[in-house]
């Protein structure tokens, strides 16, 4: 393990610091929450601001479109951007760090050469139809069908949770493409083009009051077989490759978010009374808010290790799962501590009073979405009781 950055990585920093600070400053501001053409504009406008400055793609190949970063140069950029606040890449998550690289590995050179110049430019928005209403967990039990009828796939079903789903152009896609096959064996991996007749996207609100994901309904919708990444009846194996992509370094950024957070939550403590006393005073609560701090120290760190272990072998492994379950738990227990400290504040998930309430419990509701999203926490602990200490397997 090396925790020390080079002389290279260090003039890394400080090119992608001054280019930071002289472009953040131009930026209008933020379109609203539920306004999704603005958030669609705002979110490709700043990936087509990456893309002209050489920061689009920065862990892609060069060879196709990206910066070629390292694992630790992506982690600096990841460090920088947060830290000075910009723009995330938003909705074009799914394109930027798990279709496009699928692509990468397993696409055709005539699908790598149309979406991926597609993606980094900020062309166009991807969304994942993997879920649906009874394979979430269990993916492989997905049903939405998939009949090939000449060229085409006629393709009838369900997805659920596709977030984005109603602003996207293109679709992840998994369909069943044979249903005799076992569970594993029968699925196909698949682009979707969202403005085919026979969709129906019906967005869903989350308990934070957002419609940012969907259900979304196909009426024998006929896409080209040519749209297909991998052999029919392979897309298993490159929803596998999809889900390393997604559960590698996607968080990542939520770190610093957090480490602000709790030192805001400080302030808020300093600041606010409860029977005469700051909630500050409490020293159970500043225990509980030291404790979060030095967590998100110890995450920090395992993220450096996983960074690591990427540069040396290219896979971020387990570490990604361990990650994901470490972060999971200390961003419910943050948030625990944020309501208590909080007291009767918690109750508005709008600012009150000149309080900045609203993103601590805005910030307890992501927490929980996060124990579900990208692989629930307890399958999770599965995959590392099982791969990592080689636990039994579940039946
Ligand atoms: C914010 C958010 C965004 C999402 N975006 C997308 C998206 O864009 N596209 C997409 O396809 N999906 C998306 N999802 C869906 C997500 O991938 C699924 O919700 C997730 O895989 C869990 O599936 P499920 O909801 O069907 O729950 P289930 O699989 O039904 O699980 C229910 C409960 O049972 C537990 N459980 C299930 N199996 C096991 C087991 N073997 N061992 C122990 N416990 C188990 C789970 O941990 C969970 O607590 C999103 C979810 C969220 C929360």
């Amino acid at each position: 393990m090396d925790l020390l950055y080079t002389a290279e990585e260090q003039a890394f920093r400080a090119e992608l610091r001054e280019w930071l600070g002289d472009v953040l400053p131009t930026l209008g501001s933020e379109p609203d929450r539920e306004d999704w053409a603005a958030r669609r504009a705002w979110d490709l406008g700043w990936t087509a601001t990456l893309h002209r400055a050489g920061y689009s793609g920065i862990n892609w190949p060069k060879e196709f479109g990206g910066r070629g970063a390292t694992p630790t140069e992506h982690l600096i950029y990841i460090e920088e951007t947060e830290r000075a606040h910009a723009p995330y890449i938003g909705m074009n998550f799914v394109g930027m760090l798990h279709a496009g690289p699928t692509l990468i590995a397993e696409a055709s050179d005539e699908q790598k050469a149309f979406h991926l110049p597609g993606i980094l430019e900020g062309r166009h928005l991807w969304c994942q139809g993997f879920s649906e209403p009874n394979a979430g967990s269990d993916l492989a039990s997905l049903r939405t069908r998939g009949v090939r009828d000449g060229d085409d796939y006629v393709i009838n079903g369900q997805k659920i949770w596709t977030s984005f789903g109603h602003v996207a152009d293109y679709c992840e896609m998994l369909i069943r493409t044979d249903p005799e096959a076992p569970k594993h064996k029968g699925i196909s991996w698949i682009i979707v083009p969202m403005d085919t007749p026979g969709i129906d996207v019906r967005p869903l609100r989350t308990m934070e009051g957002s419609t940012e994901f969907c259900e979304v309904f196909f009426d024998d919708v006929r896409v080209p077989v040519a749209n297909r990444v991998g052999a029919e009846n392979d897309g298993w194996r490159v929803a596998m490759v999809t889900l390393s992509f997604e559960r590698g370094t996607a968080f990542v950024a939520d770190v610093i978010k957090s480490m602000e957070l709790v030192r805001a939550l400080k302030e808020f403590a300093q600041h606010v009374t409860s029977k005469g006393a700051t909630r500050w005073e409490d020293a159970a609560l500043r225990l509980e808010i030291g404790k979060c701090a030095a967590e998100l120290d110890a995450l920090w760190a395992l993220t450096k290790r996983n960074i690591s272990q990427a540069q040396r072998t290219g896979l971020v492994g387990v570490g990604g799962n361990v990650f994901k379950v470490a972060w999971t738990d200390l961003r419910h227990h943050l948030g625990d501590v944020a309501m208590r400290v909080l007291d009767r504040a918690s109750l508005s998930i709008e600012d009150v009073a000149g309080l900045a309430n609203g993103e601590h419990v805005s910030g307890r509701f992501f927490a929980l979405s996060m124990s579900i999203a990208a692989g629930t926490s307890q399958v999770n602990r599965n995959v590392i009781g099982e791969r990592v200490l080689g636990l039994p397997k579940e039946r």
